[in-house]
C-alpha cells in the first residue's frame, strides 16, 4: 500500500498551529472564541514597511532573488547586527529564509547526521524537537522548572553533553515561558560550551525586541564561542510581519554555505516582495518596535494581575515575549470532566476551549506537561474576557 515515509509518520503536527486552526473553525461556526493559542501579534504591519512592498511590486521585483536573499537585504541585516548587537557579520555569513522557522530547519538539516544529539532545554518551542527528528538526530531534553524560572543551569548543560552532542538550541527571550537569560547566566553556559568546541549553538532570538528587562543578551557576545554560534532572527515578531515569512540566520561561513546549498534545492529563496519590505523594517524608523513592546508590557501586567483571581494557578513573571506559561498541575490528575480525570494539559486546554471558548496550548507540546501556554497578544478587552471565561470554566471543575 502507498503510504507516507517513516520520517513523516514520526513527525507530530504543530500544536500551536493546530489549536489556532481549531479556534478559527469554531469561529467560522459562529462561536465567539478568544484565541490565546498562536504566537502572533495583533498589530498591523507598520505603514512604511507596507509602502516598501508596494514599491517593490511597482518596480517589478517579480524575479527570483539570489538564494540567500537580496544583497541589500543582507546588508540591512548586517547593519542591524552591528547597530543593535555590536556584531560584525559579512553578508555571505547571512542567509535569508521563509521565516525564522526555515532558518532553524536549514541549520539542523545542514549539520545533523543520523544519531547526532541536539540539546534542547524544556520548556521548548514546539518545532525544535520535530525538526531534529526530521534531520534524524536525537533530542536530548533538559528540564527547567518554574522554580528555576524555566532556565537551565551550567551544570545541567554540562551533564547533558556527550561525545555525540552536535548542537544546543537556546531560545531567549523564550517561547513558551517568556523567560530571559541574563548576561551572567549566558556566560556560565558559554564557559561550559568553550570546553566542547564541537558543539554548534543555535541562538533563537526571534523575540529579541519583546524584552522588558533591558538590553538583549545573546550567546553570540562571547568571542570564545562566537565561531560556533548561529543567530536566528527575523521580522515576524518585532515588526508584526508573521505572514510575510522573512527570517534569517547569521552563521559561520561553512554553515551559511551549507544552508545556502540546501535552500537552493528546496525553496530557492524567500519571497522577493517580502524581502524588499524587510529592508524597510530593518533600516527604517524603529519607533514602531518600542510602541508594540510597551503595549505588550502593559498586557503582561494585566494578564498576570487577572490570573491572580484564578484559584491554584501558578505563574512566573515573564521578562519577555507575549506568553505566560502557568503551572496548572493542581487541575491535571486531580479534577474531573464528567467523571473522567483530566489526564494531561492538552485535555485541560480542550476543556477550556469547548467550555469557556478560549483557545490555549497544552504544555505537553512544549515538553512541560502540567502547564498551559497563553499568548496575550490580543486586546485588553479580550484578555479580560478570556481570563474571566477561563476562571468560570476552571472553578466549575470538580
Ligand atoms: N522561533 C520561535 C521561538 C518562535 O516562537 C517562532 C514563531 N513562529 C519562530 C522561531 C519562527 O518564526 P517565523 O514566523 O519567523 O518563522
Ligand atoms: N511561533 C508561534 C507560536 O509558537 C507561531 C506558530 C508556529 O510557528 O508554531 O505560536
Amino acid at each position: 500500500m502507498t503510504q507516507v515515509s517513516e520520517r513523516l509518520a514520526s513527525l507530530s503536527p504543530s500544536e500551536t498551529l493546530a489549536m489556532s486552526q481549531k479556534s478559527s473553525e469554531l469561529k467560522a461556526k459562529g462561536i465567539d472564541v478568544i484565541n490565546l493559542s498562536v504566537g502572533e501579534t495583533d498589530f498591523f504591519t507598520p505603514d512604511h514597511i507596507k509602502e516598501a512592498a508596494r514599491k517593490a511590486i511597482e518596480d517589478n521585483f517579480s524575479f527570483y532573488s539570489p538564494v540567500p536573499g537580496y544583497i541589500d537585504l543582507r546588508q540591512a541585516i548586517a547593519g542591524k547586527l552591528k547597530r543593535e548587537n555590536g556584531l560584525d557579520y559579512p553578508v555571505d555569513h547571512i542567509v535569508v529564509s521563509a521565516g525564522a522557522k526555515q532558518a532553524v530547519c536549514n541549520v539542523l538539516l545542514s549539520i545533523i547526521n543520523p544519531g547526532d544529539e541536539v540539546i534542547i532545554p524544556a520548556p521548548y518551542w514546539v518545532s525544535y524537537v520535530e525538526m531534529v527528528k526530521l534531520a534524524q538526530g536525537k533530542n536530548v531534553v533538559i528540564h527547567a522548572s518554574i522554580e528555576q524560572d524555566f532556565k537551565i543551569t551550567a551544570s545541567q548543560l554540562e551533564e547533558a553533553i556527550t561525545p555525540r552532542t552536535k548542537a544546543l538550541i537556546l531560545c531567549s527571550p523564550n517561547n513558551p515561558t517568556g523567560s530571559v537569560y541574563s548576561a551572567c547566566e549566558l556566560k556560565a553556559l558559554a564557559d561550559v560550551l568553550v570546553r566542547h568546541p564541537e558543539i554548534v549553538v543555535l541562538s533563537d532570538e526571534i523575540y529579541e525586541h519583546i524584552n522588558y528587562c533591558g538590553r538583549h543578551e545573546s550567546l553570540s557576545q562571547f568571542s570564545e564561542i562566537r565561531d560556533r554560534v548561529v543567530i536566528i532572527n527575523g521580522v515576524s515578531k518585532a515588526y508584526a510581519m508573521t505572514g510575510w515569512r522573512i527570517g534569517f540566520l547569521a552563521a559561520p561561513l561553512w554553515i551559511a554555505k551549507a544552508c545556502n546549498k540546501l535552500q537552493g534545492q528546496y525553496t530557492s529563496s524567500a519571497s522577493s516582495i517580502a524581502q524588499k519590505a524587510a529592508i524597510a523594517a530593518f533600516s527604517g524608523d524603529q519607533s514602531c518596535v518600542k510602541k508594540m513592546r510597551d503595549s505588550f508590557l502593559y498586557r503582561r501586567n494585566l494578564i498576570l494581575d487577572l490570573c491572580r483571581s484564578i484559584p491554584d494557578i501558578r505563574t512566573s513573571t515573564p521578562q519577555g515575549t507575549f506568553y505566560i506559561f502557568p503551572d496548572m498541575s493542581a487541575y491535571i490528575g486531580h479534577k474531573t470532566i464528567e467523571g473522567q480525570t483530566i489526564h494531561d494539559a492538552a485535555a485541560l486546554s480542550m476543556y477550556i476551549l469547548e467550555t469557556g471558548h478560549v483557545a490555549t496550548v497544552g504544555g505537553d507540546a512544549f515538553g512541560a506537561p502540567g502547564h498551559l501556554r497563553l499568548s496575550y497578544a490580543v486586546s485588553d478587552e479580550q484578555l479580560r474576557q478570556a481570563v474571566q471565561r477561563m476562571k468560570n470554566a476552571l472553578t466549575a471543575l470538580k
